[in-house]
């Protein structure tokens, strides 16, 4: 299997800078899976061209596995040696680690610059065919030339495979291209060669940051690359979506921000988890699960607490939920995770999961508090999100807190009409959140507590509304 990488930017050889792989050497990386060589067939200042020869070894595939009875031959002879497969992508990200990440020492702004390249696989399986391909690159401005392999010469009757000779042009950063390649290689394929589990979709979205919120077949290629896992996919466009209602979460952070900012007159915030751990230090619960824990503020109250206690009235289990990996980086940042002895690393765990569906991870929690966070979630999502946390985790006790939007016109610094948080589906008077809570309260057989949070205003009421559900 044979990739190769050229440029015609000026001075071409610059492509080895790039790549951090020197035009006259040939190196070669041992893969578990074979070998990677890298050399150039050409390099001169007007064009170079860098190229990925991957060996792929099926007899030393097969070693130390079971043997498959039901086929054999295959297991032996079949296409991975001669195809861009998930073998490819993981020997990209090995010999090219540096450059895909956008990274280069020497030439740090040529990184960071639009390069006219062309890449040729001469290879790729494209299921779904030459039109998929292009729906695979022509939205990220690829020029794409497809020529079909048909199976045997001798024999066109055997008719067309789903392979193809391709050559892909553009003019972008190198980076960019080789988390195209990465991405997009094992999903034309349609298939991984090792085991797909949770972290792959931290690789899915590392590598299709910036590119694959906006790509119009994002939900296929999180379907494909996540080996059609139903979970797994809707964690990733759930996490995708999210990101789409905010552009970015960095922007999400910031807007987080300019929440507190408007709030922070009354330091609402610290007053609301004040209040919710009053709630739970009064419950006794040694369970206690942070549905939507953001970047960690609840679960640090917790943590500190838990550290106070007597060992037997100590919280034995905090887990943060979060359907963003961002904030749950911010999290394990903020928090210091790597500086807790083991005891206390046992104690906490952090989940990236979405809030609408079950997991069956969430289990066997006392209580469960969900700050600031219904309010996220698209009002005909709510449904499901009640069913979760009510009848699924059925915690003892749960604590739900929105902002009161009656409250909104005594934030100076809000426009009329405005929610506090542009991520905000909806803000509810006290009469609906209310109507709601005892709604579900009664449909799930939890009594209701309401108590607002923040400095009670005669007309308006309080800033935050939170309601205590217990059964
Ligand atoms: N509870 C935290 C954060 C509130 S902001 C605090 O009080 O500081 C709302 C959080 O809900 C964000 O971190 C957002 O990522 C998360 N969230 C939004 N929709 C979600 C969903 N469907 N599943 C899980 N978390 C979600």
């Amino acid at each position: 299997m044979l990739l190769t990488i050229s440029t015609t930017h000026i001075p071409a050889t610059d492509l080895g800078y790039l790549l951090h792989k020197h035009p006259d050497r040939l190196q070669c990386f041992p893969m578990a899976f074979g070998q990677a060589s890298v050399f150039y067939p050409e390099a001169s200042a007007e064009r170079c061209t860098a190229a990925l020869l991957l060996d792929v070894d099926p007899i030393g595939l097969v070693r130390g596995k079971s043997k498959s009875d039901d086929r054999p031959i295959e297991q032996y002879v079949n296409d991975r040696p001669y195809v861009a497969s998930s073998f490819l992508s993981v020997a990209l990200a090995k010999v090219f680690r540096t450059a895909l990440s956008g990274h280069c020492k020497d030439r740090p702004e040529l990184a960071e610059t639009a390069i006219p390249l062309t890449v040729k696989l001469s290879v790729l399986p494209c299921r779904g065919g030459e039109k998929f391909l292009r729906q695979m690159f022509e939205p990220l401005g690829y020029q794409v030339t497809a020529k079909p392999l048909i199976l045997d010469e001798q024999f066109p009757e055997w008719g067309a495979s789903p392979y193809f000779a391709v050559e892909l042009q553009n003019t972008m950063r190198l980076a960019d291209l080789l988390s195209h390649l990465y991405v997009l290689i094992p999903v034309l394929d349609d298939d991984k060669h090792y085991w797909v589990g949770d972290d792959e979709i931290d690789k899915l979205l590392r590598h299709g940051e910036g590119w694959l919120n906006s790509h119009p077949a994002r939900q296929q290629i999180a379907d494909r690359y996540l080996k059609r896992q139903r979970r797994l996919t809707r964690l990733a466009v759930a996490q995708l979506a999210e990101e789409d209602h905010t552009d970015s979460e960095k922007v999400e952070v910031s807007r987080a921000l300019e929440e507190e900012v408007l709030e922070q007159r009354i330091s609402l915030n610290e007053q609301r988890l004040e209040a919710v751990m009053t709630v739970l230090k009064a419950s006794g619960a040694q369970r206690v699960v942070d549905l939507g824990c953001g970047e960690g503020k609840l679960l640090r109250l917790l943590l500190a607490e838990s550290a106070l206690a007597k060992p037997s009235q100590r919280i034995a289990q905090i887990t943060g939920v979060d359907v963003s990996f961002r904030a749950l980086e911010i999290a394990k940042e903020r928090l210091q995770v790597d500086r807790f002895s083991p005891a206390q690393q046992s104690r906490l765990q952090l989940i990236q999961s979405s809030l609408i569906y079950r997991d069956s991870r969430l289990t066997d929690f006392d209580a469960a508090a969900v700050i600031e966070v219904i309010e996220h979630l698209d009002l005909e999502r709510l449904a499901a999100f009640e069913r979760v946390l009510f009848e699924f985790i059925r915690p003892k006790i749960a604590i739900v807190t929105t902002p009161n939007i009656e409250y909104n016109v005594r934030f100076e610094n809000l426009q009329a009409g405005k929610f506090r948080h542009r991520d905000h589906r909806f803000e509810w008077t006290r009469n609906e959140f209310q109507t709601w809570a005892n709604k579900v309260g009664e449909g799930f057989g939890f009594g209701v507590e309401f108590r607002s949070v923040g400095s009670e205003d005669l007309e308006v009421g309080s800033p935050t509304q939170m309601a205590i559900f217990t059964r």
